[in-house]
C-alpha cells in the first residue's frame, strides 16, 4: 500500500479526478461478477437477455428478467466501505466524475453528491418504455410481472417496459459514452476500480486519460490489460485501498 500515499497526493492536487468502476467494486456486496465460475453466465444464458429476445418474446424475456434479478438482488444488497469512500470523496469535492459499468445502483448516493454519474450500462433498478422513453422505477413493474403482466406495459402509451440497462445487442448511449470520454481526456488523475478494463468502451477509458498525461491508477485484486501502464498499479482489495486512500486524502 506504499503507493496510496503518492495517489493521495496527485487526487489533492488535481482540478479533475475521474474514476471508473467495474463488477469487483460489487463482489463485496454480494452481488454475483457475470465472467467467473460461480458468475452470472454460467447459470443464465446470455442470449436470453438480448435485444432481439426482448423483442420477439418479451413475454419470456420477463421471465427470465426477474428471475436474475433475483439472483443478483436476492439477499438486501448495501453498497461496501469502497463505495462509501467514493461517495465521501465527491462529498468534500475530491471525486468529479464517476463513471461505471455496474448496473446494481450502489453509486446512486453519489448521484446526489457533486460528482457527476455516468452509469454507462444503465440501472436494473429503473425501466423504460420502449415506446415512448418513459423511465420509471422497476421494483413495482417487477412486481406487476410477478402477479402475471408479462410484459408489463407503459400506462402512458401501451409501449412495453424495458429494463433500463444496456442489453446484448443495444448500443451504449451514445451522450454518456461521449461524456465519459470527454472527462477522461481531461482528467488529471484517472482511477480504474474494481474493473478487468476488458470490455470497450471502459478499457479504453484509461488509454484516453493516459494518452492526454492524466496521472492513472488501477485498483484490482488481479492484473489489468492497462495495469504496465498505469503511474499506480494497486493489487489488492478496493475495500481496503479505497477507505485507505480516502484516509490519506482526509490527513
Ligand atoms: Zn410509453
Amino acid at each position: 500500500m506504499e503507493q496510496v500515499a503518492p495517489l493521495a497526493a496527485a487526487i489533492r492536487d488535481a482540478d479533475s479526478v475521474v474514476a471508473l468502476t467495474g463488477a469487483g467494486i460489487s463482489t463485496a456486496s454480494g452481488i454475483p461478477d457475470f465472467r467467473s465460475d460461480s458468475g452470472i453466465w454460467n447459470r443464465f444464458e446470455p442470449e436470453d437477455f438480448h435485444y432481439r429476445r426482448f423483442c420477439n418474446d418479451p413475454k419470456d424475456f420477463w421471465e427470465d428478467r426477474v428471475e436474475l434479478h433475483e439472483t443478483m438482488f436476492g439477499e438486501k444488497v448495501e453498497p461496501n466501505p469502497a463505495h462509501d469512500a467514493l461517495h465521501e470523496l465527491a462529498e468534500e469535492g475530491y471525486l468529479h466524475t464517476l463513471v461505471t459499468q455496474n448496473t446494481d445502483g450502489l453509486h446512486d448516493s453519489t448521484a446526489e453528491t457533486a460528482a457527476k454519474l455516468i452509469e454507462l450500462h444503465g440501472n436494473a433498478h429503473r425501466v423504460v418504455c420502449d415506446s415512448c422513453g418513459r423511465k420509471t422505477e422497476a421494483g413495482p413493474v417487477r412486481e406487476r410481472v410477478e402477479s402475471g403482466e408479462r410484459p408489463p406495459r407503459c400506462g402512458d402509451c401501451d409501449g412495453i417496459f424495458k429494463p433500463d440497462v444496456v442489453l446484448f445487442g443495444e448500443q451504449l448511449g451514445k451522450s454518456d459514452l461521449q461524456c465519459a470520454r470527454e472527462r477522461s481526456r481531461n482528467a488529471d488523475v484517472f482511477l480504474a476500480i474494481g474493473s478487468s478494463l476488458s470490455v470497450e468502451p471502459a478499457a479504453s477509458l484509461p488509454r484516453i486519460a493516459e494518452r492526454n498525461n492524466a496521472t492513472t491508477a488501477v485498483v484490482n485484486l488481479d492484473k489489468t490489460p492497462f495495469s504496465a501502464l498505469a503511474e499506480y498499479d494497486i493489487r489488492g482489495d478496493v475495500t481496503d485501498v479505497l477507505p485507505a486512500l480516502c484516509e490519506e486524502i482526509a490527513d
